[in-house]
């Protein structure tokens, strides 16, 4: 059951003063305004009106677009008063927002607590120095660890976004953003792949040959072996892929150049999370897949099962292919947990259970 929800407030790229080649928010912006505070206020009133009758434990109003912390002190003083008036009648339980981690000071800081925001993301987007100085991030990787020890020290929930396939990036460089990701312990995570977006630098790059934008396949194999790592040490990734709804922000009518976009991203990278699973259970059980039993069990958890069988069915195509003398079943196992998948012999006693075939 759902125990989270986020009132999204798009605040445009009037924060950021810097121009990331991936970026398009500066020319959206040119063409768009920032919310005034009854806009706000009539949007976070449409979502209530859904939200309240479902009692969920936390509701977060979050602040997305551009650069929150890169406005002024009296424009952030603005929105974080309607939030916090919000928060202080028990109508949210979260004010969240994110921003670039050089727009981080003392002062920031403390007109943040004051209005008691309790989480910050920062759009790290990679660790590696020549990544962040060909997107032009304009901030080095030395600015990230000191923001994000600054949130802690405040005792802000950190988050920490990540980028597949910018410029200069490879796997090792990804597997690297990953785990320096790990070691800063942020409560939250994200992770996008890098989308060429119309009227942005890295669509003229892409043009002119000077950046190749990553195969789909590409894009989920890294993301996957970066999901291992980040969730291996326990921490949530709230995002994988940008969802459609966020590329509306991209411009209208607006053409995406590659195949990085997928709708169902997050899907794409879990299944193979659960192929590879599922695949090393049956070669260590079965060395010689010539020894398999006629019939086994692949279960999951019934939220765990779209991801078990693949988008599109890819995961039962390919184990189909892999071992086609034996017929496998596609179960619901209550007792597993979400991204658990197990491999049974013996099905006699699972003729209950929810089957897939
Ligand atoms: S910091 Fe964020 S808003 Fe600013 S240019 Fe880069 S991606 Fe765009």
């Amino acid at each position: 059951m759902k125990s989270h929800a986020i009132i999204p407030i798009f605040i445009p790229h009037s924060g950021c003063r810097n121009d990331c080649v991936f970026c398009n928010q500066r020319r959206i912006t040119a063409r768009s305004q920032a919310p005034t505070q009854n806009q706000i206020r009539e949007t976070i009133e449409v979502y209530l009106s859904t939200l309240e009758p479902q009692s969920l434990p936390t509701v977060e109003i979050a602040f997305y677009g551009g650069s929150f912390t890169g406005l002024t002190l009296e424009e952030q003083t603005e929105y974080l008063t309607l939030a916090q008036e919000y928060k202080a009648a028990g109508r949210v339980r979260k004010i969240h927002l994110s921003t670039r981690p050089d727009y981080i000071n003392p002062a920031i800081l403390d007109n943040l607590k004051r209005f008691s925001v309790d989480t910050v993301e920062l759009g790290v987007q990679s660790f590696d120095e020549r990544v962040l100085r060909l997107s032009n991030r304009g901030h080095d990787a030395a600015q990230v660890y000191k923001s994000a020890t600054q949130l802690q020290e405040y005792g802000f929930e950190l988050g920490i976004q990540l980028m597949v396939g910018l410029p200069g990036d490879t796997l090792e460089k990804d597997i690297f953003s990953a785990k320096e990701l790990v070691s800063l312990r942020p409560s939250i995570a994200r992770i996008y792949p890098t989308i060429v977006l119309p009227e942005t630098k890295l669509h003229q790059m892409t043009l002119s040959g000077e950046y190749t934008p990553l195969s789909l396949d590409d894009a989920v194999y890294r993301t996957k072996e970066m999901v291992k790592i980040i969730e291996g040490a326990g921490i949530n990734i709230i995002r994988i892929g940008l969802k459609s709804s966020e590329l509306i922000h991209s411009g209208e009518g607006s053409t995406l150049t590659g195949e990085t976009y997928h709708p169902a991203f997050r899907q794409l990278v879990e299944g193979e999370l659960a192929r590879e699973s599922l695949e090393r259970q049956l070669e260590d059980r079965w060395p010689l897949l010539e020894n398999l039993p006629d019939r086994i069990l692949f279960a999951s958890s019934s939220e765990s099962f779209s991801n078990m069988i693949g988008h599109q069915k890819k995961n039962k195509k390919y184990f189909a292919e892999k071992v086609p003398c034996v017929k496998i079943e596609y179960v619901i196992d209550s007792n597993l947990r979400k991204n658990q998948y197990t491999i049974k012999e013996d099905i006699e006693n699972e003729s209950s259970r929810n089957r897939h075939r």
